[in-house]
C-alpha cells in the first residue's frame, strides 16, 4: 500500500495528466477484478468446505458477499460521483463573507480565497472541501463530501476480506482436527496459497480503516493529520463524516444523511468559537 502511495505521489507531482489516465482506470480495475476473484474463490471453493451448498449457511453466505459486494462498489461510485470541490458549494458560499475573511486561506493555483481545512488538489485541479487525499480507487478527491462513502467503502472491504481470511483459516483447520496419530490430513495446497493472498488482501483496507479510525478519533484529515482543534468527541466527530442518520449509513450510500454544516464552518475546540 505504501509502495502504491508513493509511486502515485511521484507520478502525480511529475505529470498529474499521465497519473489520472493511467493510475485511474488501473486501480479502478483492481478493485473490481479482485472483489469478484475473493468472492467466487469464497463461495464456489471455500464456503462449499465447511458448509453444504444447498443448506441455509450457504445461503445466508451469498446474501452477505451480495450486501458487502453492493456497499463496497456503491460506496466507490458515490466517492467518484459527489463533487467536493469548493466550487460545489452554492456561489454565496464560495466567497467568504466579511466576518470570516481571516479565517480563509489564499490559494495560488486559483487565485481566490479558500474555506478553512481546504487544500488544493494538482489531479483535480480545484480546491477540495476539507481535503483528506486523492483517492485512485475512487477516481477522486476524498473530502468532506464524500469521506462517508470512503469510510463505509474501506470497513466493507475490510470486513469482506476479514470474512472471506476468518473461513479460509477454518476450511484449513479443519483438515488438522480431523488428522489422528496415524494420519496427517494436510489441506490442499491452493487453499494454503489462497489463504497467504487473503492474508495480504487483508492486510490492505485493515490499514485504511484504522487510519480512517484514527483521523475520526480527533476529527482529522490527512493533512492535518497531528492537529486535534477540530476534535468535538468521537460521536460529534463521526456526525461530521456521515451525516445525521449516523450508524444508519451502514446499510447503504443511498441512504439520505445530510451533514452538520457544508465544509466552511469548523468549530474549533476549547476555543469555543467557529471558523467561518
Ligand atoms: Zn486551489
Ligand atoms: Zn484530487
Amino acid at each position: 500500500m505504501c509502495f502504491i502511495w508513493t509511486c502515485t505521489r511521484y507520478l502525480a507531482r511529475r505529470n498529474p495528466k499521465v497519473c489520472v489516465r493511467i493510475s485511474h482506470p488501473l486501480a479502478v480495475l483492481f478493485v473490481i477484478l479482485t472483489t469478484f476473484f475473493f468472492v467466487g474463490l469464497q463461495m464456489f471453493y471455500v464456503v462449499p468446505q465447511l458448509f453444504d451448498v444447498g443448506g441455509m449457511m450457504y445461503k445466508l453466505g451469498w446474501l452477505l458477499a451480495i450486501f458487502i459486494m453492493y456497499n463496497i462498489f456503491g460506496n466507490m461510485l458515490a466517492c467518484h460521483v459527489t463533487n467536493t470541490s469548493v466550487e460545489s458549494l452554492p456561489k454565496d458560499r464560495q466567497v467568504a463573507a466579511p466576518e470570516e475573511e481571516h479565517l480563509w486561506h489564499y490559494c495560488d493555483i486559483c487565485e481566490k480565497l479558500m474555506p478553512p481545512r481546504s487544500w488544493h488538489c494538482i489531479l483535480c485541479k480545484c480546491c477540495i472541501l476539507k481535503r483528506d487525499h486523492h483517492c485512485i480507487f475512487a477516481a477522486t478527491c476524498i473530502g468532506h463530501k464524500n469521506q462517508r462513502y470512503f469510510f463505509w467503502c474501506t470497513f466493507f472491504m475490510a470486513l469482506g476480506t476479514g470474512v472471506a481470511w476468518a473461513t479460509h483459516t477454518i476450511a484449513s483447520l479443519k483438515y488438522f482436527i480431523y488428522s489422528n496419530l496415524h494420519s496427517h490430513n494436510l489441506p490442499p495446497f491452493w487453499l494454503v496459497f489462497t489463504l497467504m493472498l487473503n492474508t495480504y488482501a487483508l492486510a490492505a483496507p485493515v490499514s485504511l480503516v484504522i487510519m480512517q479510525l484514527s483521523e475520526l478519533g480527533h476529527n482529522g484529515a490527512l493533512y492535518d493529520f497531528n492537529s486535534d482543534i477540530y476534535d468535538m468527541g468521537l460521536w460529534e466527530n463521526f456526525k461530521m463524516i456521515v451525516g445525521e442518520k449516523v450508524l444508519w449509513t451502514f446499510l447503504s450510500p443511498t441512504v439520505k444523511s445530510p451533514l452538520p454544516h457544508d465544509g466552511t464552518q469548523w468549530k474549533i475546540k476549547k476555543a469555543d468559537i467557529s471558523e467561518y
